[in-house]
């Protein structure tokens, strides 16, 4: 039976408890007519589940190495695995894509937005949707719109002029409705032009649902809800996470007579969400698998491989494995590879696999693979993990208990794989006010010397020591940038350990009732400076065949809640790469990272290649990469500048972030200005040549066909990324992305691609008269392989 067809026997209570959220991930039932809970999860890189610690997940590579793959065939795949895993944990509705832009180099959720370009974000984006959604499984467009960075995001306002809105910033949501026919979309903290989105009668609608005819849930970003009625009549349905404050109950209190319609309005689409998942074949409260089909780490696989961007190789690349004896693996990122970004993407990934293990696995045991991590590049205090703390009855990790504040009962207990918690929403069931957390473990000093313990918390943390108190949270100032910005800053505190000796380390939090429900505590430690490890590094690598150097950012760097400092590597990771680089003519850079950073280094190694966050598979896939087992095939989806000279204005004034750019960001702002960026949007290199030749192009009305011959003029198979940029010459306005297609050749082979351009590709808002048109006058096409790198222009 259709749960849609019982709107009608919904009494008005029963309609606005489906406009709320009961704890952080369900939907409220209705169980007088059987209507069920639909369980919703976090997403992009993977299906997280109900618990920030617990289950383990598939992880897939971010965003942007999604958007380097420029696919949507490959990312409808993965949307198909994430549906695949959604469904084995017991998950409805799955929290993505994103589909916000790099609007800035810096933004802290960059890693989690596919591209620069609206075009390839909305491609990308349709096909993600209909991956997760042809399984069954809700997607959910977010953050709707002009979330574009983090700063003061859950009340800073974006005031974006009509056109950018329309052309920019809305044409990914716009496909996502209209092509990919999603389900769901997700309201952004963030005011647009005086309004919160989330009670944006115009956005909601007139153009969500007015002019792109969406018919389904609008549900608030968590927290993001700041009005009762006033909301709902503008067109949000769901405010999440529960218990509600503005929608639920509340609303009959506040909704007047005349705006009844709304309650009955959100409930029927609530039903509609629910009939589309299928969630009354769900138990919500199911047990959560965390087994992994080999199939669907395959995928992962092959994401993380098709996302590799070669941006530079003299010749180095491809490796002959024949020719190599001694492989030295330098940086921070080699043995422990960071495979994805932080915040509340953050999945616990299956098994991952770093550039160490990846490599030593694809050369095998005739090549001897070594290892010095050279320079430490944590932002906080790293976290300390199984090899250094273990439970009291000897397992790796940290015994937490669940306790009942009153009498001290034991609720629950966990071991947790390193000295870090969060949850959104009590651990267990009973209010937050009512819990203690209780966390043990004994802990074993590895060398002598200082130890330097961080601690941020969201909770009134204590940390002690064999006993004694070291860290109180209570000490802490606020606005720290973990957990989304809501836990303290970090505190440090030094005591001297002895190598060898064992300690007795307790974590106790007291929760804190607020309305973000979120409890946690990340608890690091800095150990003794170790001074001659870049010398180690140095050395190690002046005695390889060749040396490959990983380094980049961490998920501290780039998290929700923050954006990043700057466009450098942390640390002293660019020495590093000097260093290196001169000891060792033969010295590659694996850069891992989810946005754009300066390489200052870059014109003195044989080669660099961005391997992103690339998911629980980029060891493997670097791997393959660098062995031309799969040839290089990933394009910058986001310009790299070469400096933070290079970097825009976030146009932030304190409350508010005005983009007074217009549509001329990103690539188009380097093409307006004649500014030379390190690597343009766009490039990849392969391990072979292409040459294009003869394109012709057919205008007929607002259409415009393009064919174009590529060629693979190398010895190598690869794949071509042919772009096409459009300009219309009367406006002076800067060329954008219009058309693109990936092609397989042979060494020798030569297709024919076809682009069309036709259906948004060429439309223009006109401000006058507040309408899209395809302008007349003549079109130049500027047909190659970034967008700098152009080598056939038509006009038409
Ligand atoms: C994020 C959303 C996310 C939600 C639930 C918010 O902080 O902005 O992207 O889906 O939390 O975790």
């Amino acid at each position: 039976m259709r749960l849609e067809t019982l709107a009608d026997q919904l009494s008005d209570a029963e309609c606005a408890d489906l406009t709320g959220g009961l704890g952080p991930w369900m939907t409220t039932p209705v169980p007088r007519l059987g209507v069920p809970s639909a369980k919703t999860s976090d997403g992009m890189v993977g299906v997280r589940g109900e618990r920030f610690v617990g289950t383990s997940s598939t992880c897939f590579p971010c965003g942007t190495a999604l958007g380097a793959t420029w696919d949507p065939d490959l990312v409808r795949r993965v949307g198909n695995a994430l549906a695949d895993e959604a469904g084995r944990k017991q998950v409805a509705v799955l929290l993505a894509p994103v589909l916000n832009l790099h609007r800035h180099p810096l933004a802290g959720r960059n890693f989690e937005s596919f591209s620069e370009d609206p075009l390839l974000a909305a491609r990308l984006g349709v096909g993600y949707i209909r991956g997760v959604q042809e399984l069954g499984v809700a997607a959910v467009a977010k953050h709707f719109v002009a979330n574009d960075a983090e700063v003061d995001r859950e009340r800073v306002e974006a005031r974006v002029d009509e056109s950018t809105l329309r052309e920019v910033y809305l044409a990914p949501f716009e496909a996502a409705v209209r092509e990919g026919h999603v389900w769901a979309v997700m309201s952004a903290y963030n005011k647009l032009n005086g309004t919160y989105c989330s009670e944006h009668p115009w956005l909601l609608g007139e153009v969500l649902r007015g002019e792109w005819g969406f018919d389904g849930i609008v549900v608030s970003d968590w927290g993001g809800t700041h009005s009762s009625a006033a909301s709902l009549v503008a067109g949000l349905d769901l405010e999440m996470p529960g218990p509600p404050r503005q929608h639920g109950r509340r609303l009959l209190e506040t909704i007047a007579d005349d705006e009844r319609w709304a309650l009955a309005a959100s409930a029927g689409r609530m039903l509609r969400l629910l009939d589309r998942t299928g969630a009354a074949a769900i138990d919500p409260r199911g047990a959560e698998s965390s087994d992994e089909p080999v199939e669907i780490r395959a995928v992962a696989r092959e994401a993380a491989e098709q996302a590799i961007v070669l941006l530079a190789n003299d010749g180095t690349l491809p490796l002959e494995p024949g020719s190599l004896r001694r492989v030295a693996v330098i940086g921070p990122h080699g043995e422990h590879t960071p495979v994805q970004g932080g915040g509340s993407a953050f999945v616990n990934p299956q098994d991952p696999v770093g550039i160490l293990v990846g490599l030593r696995t694809a050369l095998g045991p005739g090549v001897e693979v070594v290892h010095e991590r050279g320079v430490s590049v944590g932002k906080h205090a790293p976290l300390l993990t199984g090899d250094q703390i273990v439970t009291p009855d000897g397992r790796p990790g940290m015994l937490v208990e669940y306790r009942a504040a009153d009498d001290g009962t034991l609720l629950d207990s966990q071991v947790l794989t390193s000295t870090s918690l969060l949850s959104i929403g009590p651990p267990v069931a009973r209010p937050m006010g009512e819990i203690l957390v209780r966390t043990i473990a004994r802990l074993r000093a590895a060398a002598s010397g200082d130890h330097t313990f961080g601690l941020m918390s969201a909770g009134h943390t204590t940390v002690r020591i064999d006993g004694r108190v070291i860290l109180d949270s209570r000490d802490a100032p606020r606005g720290g940038e973990a957990f989304f910005g809501r836990s303290t800053q970090e505190i440090t505190a030094a005591i001297d350990l002895e190598e060898g000796t064992e300690h007795e380390l307790e974590v106790d939090v007291v929760p804190i009732v607020e309305k973000s429900e979120t409890l946690g505590f990340l608890l690091g430690c800095w150990r003794p400076v170790d001074t001659s490890a870049m010398d180690r590094a140095v050395a190690l690598a002046r005695g390889a065949d060749v040396a490959i150097v990983a380094v980049g950012t961490t998920a501290e760097h780039e998290t929700e809640g923050g954006d990043r400092d700057d466009l450098g590597l942390p640390g002293d990771q660019d020495e590093l790469v000097r260093r290196v680089a001169a000891a060792n003519p033969r010295t590659i850079v694996v850069l891992v990272c989810g946005a754009a950073v300066a390489m200052p280094w870059v014109d003195r190694v044989a080669a660099c290649l961005v391997a992103w966050f690339g998911g629980q598979e980029v060891g493997t896939a670097v791997a393959r990469v660098l062995l031309d087992q799969v040839g290089p095939s990933g394009r910058l989806p986001v310009t790299f500048p070469r400096d933070a000279s290079q970097l825009p204005d976030l146009g932030f004034d304190g409350t508010t972030i005005t983009y007074r750019e217009g549509t001329a960001f990103g690539y188009r702002r380097y093409l307006h200005d004649g500014l030379v960026p390190a690597f343009p949007f766009g490039h990849g290199l392969a391990y072979t040549t292409f040459r294009s030749s003869d394109a012709r192009a057919v205008r007929e009305g607002e259409k415009v066909t393009v064919e174009v011959r590529i060629e693979n003029t190398g010895e190598r198979r690869g794949i071509a990324v042919v772009q096409a940029y459009a300009a219309f010459t009367a406006t002076h306005e800067s060329p954008r992305l219009a058309a693109f297609a990936r092609v397989d050749l042979e060494p020798g082979a030569a297709e024919v691609a076809l682009l069309h351009l036709g259906g948004t590709e060429l439309r223009r808002w006109d401000a006058r008269s507040r309408s899209w048109t395809v302008p007349r006058g003549p079109l130049e096409l500027s047909i190659g392989w970034s967008a700098t790198t152009i080598e056939q222009v038509l006009h038409v």
